[in-house]
């Protein structure tokens, strides 16, 4: 299909993308590669008279990597991240994540700035920034603010940014232990029918620390706190597993679509969360 006509701004400025979000306010809207909301214009799900392109504003390009955290900036693509060797060593969740996301066409253009702010439950970077407890820093006419990610997501396609706010970066602690981020799709290039991420601290034979957030089994990606808190103090034997699942299962909420029944998404939830846990428990 063809969108509806808008209006195309390219300005070279974060100043000028702002200001033109002040003066259009709800009918103007940001583009970053443009790989979900062109998409969106096409099939007439979104009406943005005036489409203001990122590409030219700089400053939301690099990966920085510090002592204790790890800055990613809003324009970084999927692609850069695949292929940031010292990213890659210093947090290998994020490299193992975006080679599950779409294909590669997608990846060079898709951003983590697009993915995160677009507030679509199917995409995997939200959950995966849940799970590492990152920040997103949004600027508006009052300055930056950082929103953490675990309290971003509202309900599909509604987060905790401003319509006249630009996402600019995410900020996550450098992550320690085991990783895995799993992904049930129907086909290569799919999103999820269920998708988990994992991050676990061992101590000795024991789980000292576990985080893990599940995609598209709610209109929102799923931290869950309590199936983090089955696995601590535990050696992740049968029963405290169980207990884990027990709690995503408890805290998701998936609806029937061309995915499949609720049933099957429960079922493919706990298979997914289990290999998860596991794989990241032989890598902690
Ligand atoms: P855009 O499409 O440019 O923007 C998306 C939304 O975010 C828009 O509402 C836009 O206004 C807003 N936005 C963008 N940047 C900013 C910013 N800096 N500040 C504030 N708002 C902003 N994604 C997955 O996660 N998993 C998949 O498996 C997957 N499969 C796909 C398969 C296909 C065939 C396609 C076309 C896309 C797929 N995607 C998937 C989506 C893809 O990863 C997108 O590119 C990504 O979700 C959005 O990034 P973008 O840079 O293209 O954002």
């Amino acid at each position: 299909m063809i969108p509806a006509a808008f209006d195309y701004y390219r300005p070279k400025d974060m100043d000028g993308v702002l200001s033109i979000l002040e003066e259009h306010g709800d009918d103007a809207r940001v583009m970053a590669g443009g790989h979900s909301l062109i998409p969106m214009m096409k099939l007439r799900m979104a009406d943005v008279p005036h489409l203001i392109d990122l590409q030219d504003v700089g400053g939301m390009s690099d990966i920085e990597i510090g002592g204790d955290a790890i800055s990613i900036g809003a324009m970084v693509t999927q692609a850069d991240i695949i292929d940031h060797g010292p990213l890659a060593e210093a947090a290998p969740i994020l490299r193992e994540a975006a080679l599950q996301i779409a294909d590669p066409q997608v990846r060079y253009m898709g951003t983590v700035g697009g993915n995160v702010a677009n507030g679509d439950p199917g995409n995997d970077m939200p959950g995966l920034m849940q799970c590492l407890d990152a920040v997103f820093t949004v600027v508006g006419r009052g300055g930056p603010r950082d929103i953490p990610a675990r309290d971003f997501y509202e309900a599909a396609y509604m987060t905790a940014r401003e319509d006249d706010e630009v996402l600019t970066k995410v900020t996550l602690p450098m992550p320690r232990g085991g990783y895995a981020y799993e992904k049930q799709k129907r086909k290569i290039g799919d999103y999820a029918t269920a998708a988990a991420a994992v991050q676990i601290v061992k101590e000795g034979d024991t789980c000292a620390s576990a985080a893990i957030a599940m995609t598209n089994l709610s209109d929102t990606p799923i931290y869950s706190e309590a199936a983090g808190a089955a696995l601590v103090g535990t050696s992740l034997d049968d029963a405290a597993l169980k207990a884990a699942l027990a709690a995503m299962l408890g805290d998701i909420d998936p609806t029937e679509d061309n995915r499949g029944p609720v049933a099957f998404k429960n079922h493919v939830a706990g298979v997914i969360l289990r290999r998860a846990i596991e794989r990241a428990w032989s890598r902690a």
